[in-house]
């Protein structure tokens, strides 16, 4: 089985890389490959659809069309060896994208499986997030001072506002925020950060072993049929 990191090159705030989804999205692959048997971790996809970013320095996005066609030609060169494929997304634009790809893999009987990190998992850990905490606030914060603290200039974090994610998409970061951050870093901590980060991989081996389980049993009835 292959897993896939999507990530994505955009702002990310004054205080943290324009990698930093790439590099979530990379750790948690890798958590999960030196977790369950079979799973091989494939170089990370480092551009995604980040329209919503565009106007800040840095922000690099293939938008949701492509990156669509790009997850749904990844998939089909890899299915003629790989038992299935997982996407582990670390950006929240990819979504639909994500969505259109993995609706034509399957309509196209190929085994694909998406994982994203749900703000729920942040929360069941005592960290405040949920909608008011879209983008290089405390969570990613947080994840990043836990997976590369010295990537990350907390002094120069700043607080940002909190849309709802229907105005983000609707509006795009710029008007809403100057320095796009979207949330408040303060409290982030790497401490914190490590307890986000098992709970994402926790729910991400969780997801991939439920999955792998229909597939045997899918593949138990083919035999017995
Ligand atoms: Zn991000």
């Amino acid at each position: 089985m292959l897993a896939v990191p999507l990530g994505s090159t955009e702002q990310h705030g004054p205080h943290l890389p324009l990698d930093t989804d790439t590099r979530i999205a990379r750790a948690l692959t890798d958590g999960l490959a030196a977790r369950v048997a079979g799973v091989l971790a494939a170089p990370a996809l480092a551009y995604g659809a980040s329209g919503e970013h565009a106007g800040f320095p840095g922000t690099l996005s293939l938008g949701s069309r492509v990156l669509a066609l790009a997850l749904v030609e990844l998939t089909r060169s890899a299915d003629a060896t790989a038992s299935g494929v997982v996407f582990v997304n670390g950006h929240g634009g990819n979504a639909s994208a994500l969505r259109e790809a993995v609706t034509l893999l399957r309509s196209e009987g190929r085994r694909v499986l998406a994982w994203a990190p749900r703000s729920a998992l942040a929360a069941r850990v005592g960290v405040p997030s949920g909608d008011t905490d879209l983008h290089a606030g405390r969570v990613e914060t947080s994840l990043m001072l836990h997976l590369a603290s010295d990537l990350v200039r907390l002094d120069r974090a700043v607080a940002g506002p909190s849309p709802t994610l229907a105005e983000l998409v609707r509006r795009g970061v710029r008007p809403l925020s100057p320095s796009g951050v979207l949330g408040d870093p303060s409290g982030a901590s790497p401490a914190e950060g490590a307890l986000i980060f098992h709970a994402y991989v926790d729910d991400l081996v969780a997801a991939v072993l439920r999955w792998d389980e229909t597939r045997r049993d899918e593949n138990r009835r083919e035999e017995t049929r």
